[in-house]
């Protein structure tokens, strides 16, 4: 059994080999433990090894967690699918949002977000591969979705996110993520100012980290297999 401090380690000695790779600077990419299915003390044993970062894709599960960690300086970021009842406490509860895939949802979240917190982090979740039983829009809408949603008022729009087909080879795994940087290029050549790109998972973050992530949302390799409920 590995400790929690050796995987860690080992995850930001992969996040560093793979920046160099890249040319790029390590503190560039920021870290998100992946902690669905999780227990809190595994959470609260990585925040002390000073993870600040985490992502939760169920809404009751993240608020039972929060609470039982708020004397903890977290940031949150939801990045499962999101049912549009469940808007207002995300809303209420998250700093960053990574799944936003309808206009509809963002409008809620903007309208629902408490006036005196800052703005919602917000990035679009784009199905790359067209894949029938994943979130996420497709690449030929998304332009339009990031316009109307960057004039959202108590949301800030930060960028794009994706979750591809796993795969074992490299090449194919960066292709995608390819795709995403180019979009994001794209959207910022046409004046948006989108600063983020949340992809790589355990299987895949050495593919992201080449091809620009700047948020990489690391579960398996950060806290071992999940639970199984
Ligand atoms: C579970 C999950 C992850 C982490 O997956 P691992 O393969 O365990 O690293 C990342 N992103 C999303 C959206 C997830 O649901």
């Amino acid at each position: 059994m590995q400790t929690a401090k050796q995987r860690l380690d080992k995850v930001l000695s992969s996040i560093h080999d793979a920046a160099n790779r890249a040319g790029r600077a390590p503190d560039d990419i920021r870290l998100i433990g992946a902690s669905k299915a999780q227990p809190v003390a595994a959470i609260r044993e990585l925040a002390i090894l000073g993870v600040q970062n985490f992502g939760e894709n169920f809404v009751q599960e993240a608020l039972e967690k929060q609470a039982a960690l708020a004397d903890l300086d977290l940031i949150w970021h939801f990045i499962g699918r999101i049912q549009s009842n469940k808007t207002r406490e995300i809303a209420k509860h998250f700093d960053w949002v990574h799944s936003v895939d309808r206009i509809e949802i963002a409008r809620r979240l903007s309208q629902q977000r408490p006036a005196d917190q800052d703005p919602l982090n917000i990035c679009l979740q784009v199905n790359i591969q067209h894949e029938p039983t994943k979130a996420g829009l497709d690449l030929e809408s998304l332009d339009a979705v990031a316009h109307t949603v960057n004039e959202l008022p108590a949301i800030r729009l930060r960028g794009l996110m994706v979750v591809p087909q796993p795969t074992d080879d490299l090449v194919a795994q960066r292709d995608p993520f390819a795709q995403l940087r180019t979009a994001l290029e794209r959207l910022n050549a046409q004046g948006l100012q989108l600063d983020t790109l949340s992809m790589g998972m355990t299987a895949d973050m050495d593919a992201a980290i080449l091809e620009g992530a700047t948020m990489i949302r690391i579960g398996t390799a950060l806290f071992g297999p999940r639970e199984r409920k």
